[in-house]
């Protein structure tokens, strides 16, 4: 994709209920390009009556529709048609991607847009192929378990990756037969109302699919609106929390959470290619300006390598090029706001404070043109008892810790509270699978780190990492409640 003019992007700043997009509000939200600070739109907030009609909407949609009843495999068309036309329009849903989030085109172009279709996809493929089962009973009783959809699913979205977090949570509560009302990030707001236009195109009922805007209140709003039977949230873990909180004073309901990270990458000096796993270890952290909540941010490294391994990742990292995310050449991304870069200098600056020492990075990139950017950055002499270490950053910052051998490695591993994500890089196969069932993480990725990705593996925390999984079948029947049926088919019976 070329270059675009950011200046030239019609962003749909509006809500999207019952079918059709719904714009005024008494109050709005200055949104702003990460890339140049300016501010492009104003987006309208929900209040309580707004966030009511959309619920109310989703509920009358999921009871008076036939998306819940009708036989699944109709349900699926209607996803799959949803996700060629979401890849049709890679051409303008790339850029409304782009302008107002952290993700370059090329990456919006060939990532972001094609795999929210695919996802969607990979959804719909289970809608006719999970069910109940029959279940061994006395001989003339049958007993049965159905699965039905909750009815109306709320889902609140992280900034990170807007329409790739989002279309995690709504393509299996959609594919599972139930209504959504989703919330996206107020900082990333205006992708995913597109994707709900080409919902309704490819035939969605209207009211299956909703988007309210706001930021957190709103967010508390809906998961505490009484038709609202479950809420599947992408954040951090502070509001996961307070979801939880909120979902549990409301009626107990259930709750998916996925949530913030601080995982170790462990390389052993028996690797065969230290340029390559540099890379791969420099990628991991670096994707996104480290904006990933599996981002890879905690180095652990054996001794004997460490200055040989960080020297190359400095190598990686100095080829990235900042920019902003119209283009094409972009390799690192902006930080979402001058606000955050703030923080993440700080935590650099307060580790330096503590004893640390920078070894590349630790500063924002000159040169910015308005916009956030921060250099790629590796701290040492750093130990758990730091925030740079402890505290998930969300930005390009790594920590680097060496050990001497797989005892301590697995000890600096550890972490109090967190359990996303781990990666071993070892040619010792043995060691490595030791190693993956002794990590306490959601996911151990080995000679590899996040670029994994595939649909059918689950994806989720361990720890205060979050509750449930996205992707993969668990993903699906977690939109789903278990019915059970038992029939007394005696003569006698009845
Ligand atoms: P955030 O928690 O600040 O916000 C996430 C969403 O929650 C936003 O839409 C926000 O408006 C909403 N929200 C805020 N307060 C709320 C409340 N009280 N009730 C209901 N909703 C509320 O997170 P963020 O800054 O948007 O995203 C970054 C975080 O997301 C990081 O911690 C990252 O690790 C995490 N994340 C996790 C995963 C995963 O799969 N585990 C994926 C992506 C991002």
């Amino acid at each position: 994709m070329d270059r675009f003019d950011p200046a030239k992007i019609a962003v749909p700043s509006t809500h999207f209920i019952g079918g059709r997009t719904v714009g005024g509000a008494r109050e709005t939200l200055d949104v702003r390009r990460p890339s140049d600070g300016a501010v492009y739109a104003a987006l309208p907030l929900a209040d309580a009556d707004l966030v009511d009609q959309a619920v109310e909407n989703a509920w009358r949609a999921f009871k008076e529709s036939d998306w819940a009843s009708r036989a699944p495999r109709d349900r699926a068309r209607v996803l799959h048609r949803w996700a060629d036309l979401v890849e049709a329009d890679v051409a303008t849903l790339a850029p409304l991607e782009a302008v107002g989030s952290t993700r370059p085109i090329q990456n919006a172009t060939h990532w972001d847009v094609p795999f929210c279709a695919e996802g969607i996809r990979f959804f719909a493929e289970f809608a006719d192929k999970c069910g109940g089962e029959v279940v061994p009973t006395q001989r003339d009783h049958l007993g049965m378990t159905v699965t039905e959809p909750y009815g109306v699913i709320g889902a609140i979205a992280p900034w990170n990756f807007p329409l790739v977090m989002a279309s995690w949570k709504i393509a299996p509560a959609l594919a599972a037969g139930n209504a959504v009302v989703l919330k996206p990030s107020e900082m990333t707001p205006f992708s995913i109302v597109r994707l709900a236009e080409l919902a309704i195109a490819a035939g969605m009922p209207p009211g299956i699919f909703n988007i309210v805007q706001g930021d957190g209140r709103v967010g508390d709003a809906l998961c505490r609106h009484p038709r609202v039977s479950k809420v599947t949230f992408t954040g951090s873990t502070r509001t996961g929390a307070a979801i939880m909180a909120a979902c549990a004073e409301s009626g107990t309901k259930p709750v998916t959470l996925e949530l913030g990270g601080k995982s170790p990458q462990l390389v052993f000096a028996d690797i065969a290619d230290a340029d390559k796993v540099a890379r791969r270890v420099a990628q991991a952290i670096a994707t996104n300006a480290g904006q990933v909540c599996v981002a890879g941010s905690r180095l652990i490294v054996q001794r004997t390598i460490a200055d040989e391994l960080i020297e190359r990742i400095a190598g990686a990292f100095a080829e990235l090029v900042p920019g902003p995310t119209w283009e094409p050449s972009t390799t690192l991304s902006p930080i979402i706001s001058e606000r955050e870069m703030k923080r993440i200098d700080g935590i650099v600056r307060t580790t330096v404070d503590q004893g640390g020492r920078i070894l590349t990075g630790g500063r924002s990139v000159a040169e910015n043109g308005g916009g956030a950017y921060y250099q790629p950055t590796i701290l040492a002499d750093v130990d758990m008892g730091m925030a740079a270490v402890r505290d998930e950053i969300f930005g390009p910052v790594l920590t680097v810790q060496t050990f001497d051998d797989e005892a301590e490695a697995m000890q600096l591993a550890a972490h109090p509270s967190y359990g996303l994500a781990a990666g071993v890089h070892t040619a010792d196969i043995n060691r490595a699978l030791r190693l993956a069932r002794g990590l306490e993480a959601g996911t151990v990725w080995i000679n590899r780190y996040g670029r994994s990705w595939d649909f059918a593996l689950p994806t989720g925390g361990y720890k205060r990492s979050g509750i449930g999984k996205d992707l993969g079948r668990y993903a699906y029947e977690a939109n789903l409640r278990t019915k059970t049926v038992l029939i007394d088919f005696a003569a006698d019976a009845a």
